[in-house]
């Protein structure tokens, strides 16, 4: 019998037609994997990145690099694993050289998948992980230093920037702010 889950049937066949998605110009920059998400499909909290890195791209799963083994250790710290969670990225294909997303890309990106998988999962709320992510959802530039931290409601879900991890490990000392973005984070999806 198949044990998968509706909303997990739902995710496979949105990703299906775009495993080999060329719609913006990632698709052809040398990406090995449309690295899709993981995580749970039921969760009610959904962690938002920016695109895949090298490591990413290689095991097609997402922020399982330095910045995902940060972002794995704050999530235990907090009582919570990666199952409990659905994690994706703005931009499925890694950016050559690990560049921003340029406008575009995010936009095409956003319409054909992210949009379209944060309406299958449902999440209670969204934690975007730093300022590219943020700024791709809201359509708008972002301080990210002002935000983060700060919920709001974004298309009827809730919406809570906070840093990415990657900027953790370049400042540590921003770590206990990570820690209690996420930590609020776990708190409002309950
Ligand atoms: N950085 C991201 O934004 N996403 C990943 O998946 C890995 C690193």
């Amino acid at each position: 019998m198949d044990t998968k889950t509706f909303k997990q049937q739902l995710l496979d066949e949105l990703y299906q037609p775009y495993k080999h998605c060329t719609m913006c110009p990632l698709g052809t920059m040398g990406r090995t994997h449309v690295v899709f998400g993981d995580g749970n499909p039921d969760a009610r909290i959904m962690l938002v990145g920016e695109g895949p890195g090298a490591q990413e791209d290689k095991e097609n799963r997402p922020f399982v690099g330095r910045s995902g083994k940060l972002l794995n250790r704050t999530l235990e710290h907090l009582g919570m694993q990666r199952k409990d969670v659905f994690i994706t990225n703005i931009v499925k294909c890694r950016p050559p050289d690990n560049r921003t997303p340029t406008i575009q890309e995010s936009n095409t990106c956003k319409e054909l998948l992210l949009i379209k998988q944060i309406k299958i999962i449902r999440p209670k709320i969204i934690c975007t992980l730093g300022a590219a992510a943020l700024r791709s959802l809201l359509d708008q530039p972002v301080k990210i230093t002002k935000i983060r931290g700060i919920i709001r409601t974004w298309n009827n879900t809730l919406l809570l920037p906070t840093y990415h991890p990657a900027y953790i490990l370049r400042n540590p000392k921003e770590l206990n702010a990570f820690v209690s973005d996420l930590s609020l984070a776990i708190d409002k999806s309950k």
